[in-house]
């Protein structure tokens, strides 16, 4: 991973604008990883890829993170800050390759399944209707019943019967908890305190929403910076960005009288 320069990061916002998150994601990361293919980078599982998220972010905009919440008992807006580093969950840094899957026995079945990926958030976000079921559906990679009755040869085989509904939420129920513990970066949850009236909870950390609302005011002071200086020196767009920050800033100090 290497960091993005200021016009990398103002074309990666440009061409995000009308894209969903997860395909923000992957341009931020096509842009800071060329090491990676834009294929395998869509491949790496939901917590790899917020794994490198959170890296990026603290290259470009340090390692402190902070936000408001709003607390649900009071609606008081409540400061959070915290640094990257304390919810990074660490492990091996991800590489191309076939998904990792895992294996649970379910109410008599074997299902094998592995975690969600770019791809399928992008399939998820591409059609509204679909619901966490999908999602699952995708992740399933078989679903057997273990110990199938021993039938004579000549006997035809039914086909599969389907599985019930109690066995369809058993097996959702889960794959959902194998899943913090097998790609636990997807899942960040924050504690939460509310100064005002002390409601304690629990609320998850989404990195590419945070990073893109980040992106997005940095972008426009970025504009208005650019706006100021051309319009003072008469400097092209390219230039005024190229320059770095703390030039920039005596410029804007200067003009600014
Ligand atoms: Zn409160």
């Amino acid at each position: 991973m290497r960091g993005l320069s200021a016009t990398e990061l103002l074309d990666v916002w440009a061409q995000g604008h009308a894209q969903p998150p997860p395909g923000r994601a992957l341009l931020l990361l096509a842009a800071a990883c060329p090491e990676f293919e834009p294929a395998a980078l869509a491949r790496l599982t939901v917590g790899q890829r917020d794994g490198l998220l959170l890296a990026l972010y603290e290259q470009t905009f340090g390692p402190r993170v902070t936000g408001v919440a709003v607390c649900p008992r009071c609606a008081a807006e409540v400061e959070l800050a915290f640094d990257a580093a304390d919810i990074r969950v660490g492990g091996p840094p991800p590489e191309d390759g076939p998904p990792p899957t895992q294996t649970l026995i379910v109410e008599g079945y074997e299902i094998v399944f592995r975690a969600p990926d770019s791809n399928d958030l992008l399939a998820l976000a591409a059609d509204e209707a679909a619901a966490r079921e999908t999602l699952l559906a995708r992740c399933l990679v078989s679903v057997a019943a273990v110990d199938p009755p021993n039938l004579a040869p000549e006997v035809e085989l039914p086909g599969p019967a389907p599985l019930s509904a109690g066995t369809q939420a058993a097996i959702a129920a889960a794959v959902d908890a194998a899943l913090a513990e097998m790609d636990p970066q997807a899942e960040v949850e924050l504690n939460l305190a509310c100064p005002a009236c002390d409601q304690q909870w629990q609320a998850l950390f989404d990195i590419v929403a945070f990073f893109w609302d980040e992106l997005t005011a940095w972008a426009h002071r970025m504009l208005r910076q650019v706006h100021v200086l051309a319009s003072a020196y008469g400097w092209r767009e390219a230039e005024i960005l190229a320059l770095p920050a703390w030039r920039r800033q005596y410029y804007l100090e200067m003009v600014g009288g």
